[in-house]
């Protein structure tokens, strides 16, 4: 598949800072495709976003849009000549302008009045050409603001924190609304985001970062069942960490809560000692469990409970273990219980 931006080795470092805010950064984005780039504050995000719309300048690498250089060391294209659309956090809506309006603002073509209504239709808001931006939700101003960045038929969107200004609800709508209206138009989108649900939702990839690095690339049912490192099983969904030894046969890791299967003998060597990620949804109550415990504490959050259980290990340490229960467990906190874990939720991480 084509790639429609590419990063080699991308570096900036703001003036004034001994830490790069972006470093040694390469990465890949395929045409068509949506790249969520995840991570939490200042970890070098907005950077990255920045430095592909040409509003910053890196200090090394080479950045190519649609195969294009933009930015290397002798070469750099400005933002506006980079047919790059963005679509800020805050919209960045023209008050005193309708809806046509907005959309069509800076759009040169001949063919403006027929493109408005086409990007209008694909974001479903036919009908509401005349109405002033001020009137309508924080949900139909981001498809203004959608629809503003599709006119031009970019080769690239950029989304920064598409969702942080909506409401649970309408944020479910709108990552699906988003996904939908990009797909629809066959562009290619990149995200920013420091919410995990949202880039685990909208991403055909996800690119993790911390500190300016990229910790983990790739598709969002990977990333989550094969985190990569303890960052990233952390930040992306919840877990379990615990260090344990490889037994012989390959299928189970001895832990100091007793042992734990796993799927990975692929990349597992026996006496191997590794460190396990185990997700609190691969648990449930088995009467012959391999791990006993008692429960800490315990909330009813809907879709599960969420519970903590204490477990004394082999060096007599009691560790709590993170686990979510079907809701219609019952039990109480000081309850014994014996826990058996999916190998389907264990993965094998470095350090
Ligand atoms: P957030 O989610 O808070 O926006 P982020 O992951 O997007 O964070 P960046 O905004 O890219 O991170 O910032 C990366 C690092 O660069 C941080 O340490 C930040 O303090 C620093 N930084 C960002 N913008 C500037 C600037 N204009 N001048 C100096 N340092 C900056």
């Amino acid at each position: 598949m084509e790639t429609a931006i590419e990063l080699k080795g991308i570096t900036k470092t703001y003036s004034g800072e001994d830490q790069a805010a972006v470093c040694n950064v390469s990465l890949k984005v395929k045409r068509g495709s949506i790249v969520t780039l995840l991570g939490p504050s200042g970890c070098g995000k907005t950077t990255t976003l920045r430095l592909i719309a040409g509003f910053e300048r890196p200090e090394s690498g080479e950045l190519y849009v649609g195969g294009k250089l933009m930015a290397g060391d002798k070469t750099w294209v400005s933002a506006e000549k980079r047919k790059i659309g963005m679509v800020f956090q805050d919209y960045a809506l023209f008050p005193h302008l309708n809806v046509e309006e907005n959309i069509g603002f800076g759009y040169k073509g001949k063919d403006k009045k027929q493109r408005v209504k086409e990007v209008l239709e694909m974001v479903n808001l036919h009908g509401f050409e005349h109405k002033g931006v001020h009137h309508l939700s924080g949900g139909q101003q981001q498809r203004v603001a959608l629809a503003r960045a599709l006119a031009k038929r970019p080769e690239v969107i950029l989304l920064d924190e598409p969702f942080s200004n909506l409401d649970t609800n309408l944020k479910q709508t709108m990552r699906n609304e988003v996904k939908r209206i990009l797909k629809k138009a066959n562009a290619t989108g990149v995200l920013v985001s420091h919410d995990q649900k949202d880039a685990l939702a909208i991403s055909d990839e996800i690119i993790v970062m911390k500190d300016g690095i990229i910790q983990q690339k790739g598709s969002p049912k990977k990333i989550y069942q094969f985190p990569k490192n303890a960052f990233v099983a952390g930040f992306v969904g919840e877990s379990n960490m615990m260090k344990g030894t490889v037994l012989p046969g390959k299928r189970w890791i001895d832990t100091d809560i007793g042992k734990i299967p796993c799927n990975q003998y692929h990349i597992l060597s026996e006496g191997e000692k590794v460190l396990l990620s185990l997700r609190p949804n691969g648990f449930g109550i088995a009467a012959d469990g391999e791990i006993e415990g008692v429960v800490e504490s315990f909330s009813y959050v809907g879709e599960y409970l969420e519970v903590r259980v204490a477990v004394v290990n082999r060096l007599k340490e009691t560790i709590s273990l993170l686990v979510y229960l079907h809701p219609n467990e019952i039990i109480q906190q000081g309850d014994p219980l014996r826990l058996r874990v999916s190998a389907n939720f264990v993965s094998v991480v470095k350090n």
